[in-house]
């Protein structure tokens, strides 16, 4: 739009206007230059890249790339070779770190599992399967152990039944060793001990509350339960069983129960429909039906822990 005068000096005002406009006009465009200008330069700046051969007194001769950044500032790069001993020296500590913290979990973990001293160091590899049903309970055991994330999701429990000596114990704690090693929780001990913790909550002046016995019972991914119906024990007793055996069932958390009865004692002690919810989602009931596995343990030098031989006069 552009205004036009009409009137005596018109033709004056008129020649003035238009000077103006071209002046503001002038003005837009140097500036606009201006600004064409100081991009130009900038981006000349970056990209101006220059190579040269320089010498790393480690690995010799190697092609440097340098450009001005902001402020007169030098970008080099630095020797190729360096910089990648640098990250592979920066990625070992890493992975050392990570492993170290690995470690420390597990160690705590094993730590706070109650697995008896006595059978800290046994695995599937030290133990001696000769027998089929050996190899059998062998092959359960470890099966449930490789897979417990599997059995964790079922809540499928393992119940281990036959004499003393048989090599329950062994087997029950290699599974929570490897369940440990997993990263994953494991809480071993003797029906005794679970009744007496939860006894122990009843006292006025006791530490812990009943409520957080159960929580520290039912919680870890794998209990293992040792003597089961050793001393058939009061009601009261049976029922803290209950207790523990059904808040894991609702929270689909594995057991692994460990008696010298027979099944069929077991299932009397317990109740058909205890066991059969044990069973639920692939779990089972091994028999360990063979003689006495401690004669074996107690000359196997490869054993950790195993009995000193008695000394013959
Ligand atoms: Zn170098």
């Amino acid at each position: 739009m552009r205004f036009v005068a009409i009137g005596p000096d018109s033709e004056k005002i008129n020649s003035m206007a238009e000077i103006v406009i071209q002046q503001g006009i002038r003005k837009v465009k140097n500036l606009a230059n201006e600004n064409m200008v100081n991009l130009k330069s900038t981006s000349l700046g970056l990209s101006g890249e220059v190579e040269q051969k320089v010498i790393c007194p480690t690995h010799g001769e190697y092609i440097q790339k340098s450009h001005e950044v902001l402020e007169g500032r030098v970008f080099k790069t630095n020797c190729p070779s360096c910089s990648k001993e640098k990250k592979e020296a920066k990625d070992k500590v890493e992975q050392l770190e990570q492993q170290r913290k690995k470690s420390e979990k597990i160690k705590r973990l094993i730590g706070d599992a109650g697995i008896p001293k006595r059978f800290l160091g046994r695995s599937f590899d030290n133990y001696r399967a000769e027998t089929n049903d050996q190899q059998k309970a062998l092959k359960v055991a470890n099966y449930f152990a490789a897979n417990f994330d599997q059995f964790l999701s079922t809540g499928a429990s393992l119940i281990f039944c036959g004499k003393p000596g048989t090599g329950k114990t062994h087997l029950a704690s290699a599974i929570a060793n490897s369940v440990c090693e997993q990263g994953r929780s494991a809480l071993f001990l003797s029906v005794l001990k679970a009744t007496r913790l939860v006894k122990e909550s009843w006292r006025k002046d006791a530490d812990a509350r009943e409520n957080d016995v159960y929580k520290t019972l039912i919680s870890p991914d794998l209990l293992v339960l040792d003597e089961v119906g050793v001393q058939f024990g009061s009601e009261a007793e049976k029922l803290i069983i209950f207790e523990i055996l059904n808040g894991r069932y609702e929270e689909m958390r594995p057991c692994i129960l460990i008696s010298n009865l027979l099944p069929s004692e077991l299932s009397i002690f317990l109740g058909e429909r205890v066991i059969d919810r044990m069973k639920e989602g692939g779990g089972s009931l091994i028999t360990f039906a063979w003689g006495s596995y401690r004669p074996n343990v107690i000359s196997d030098k490869a054993l950790p822990c195993a009995e000193v031989a008695p000394v013959v006069w």
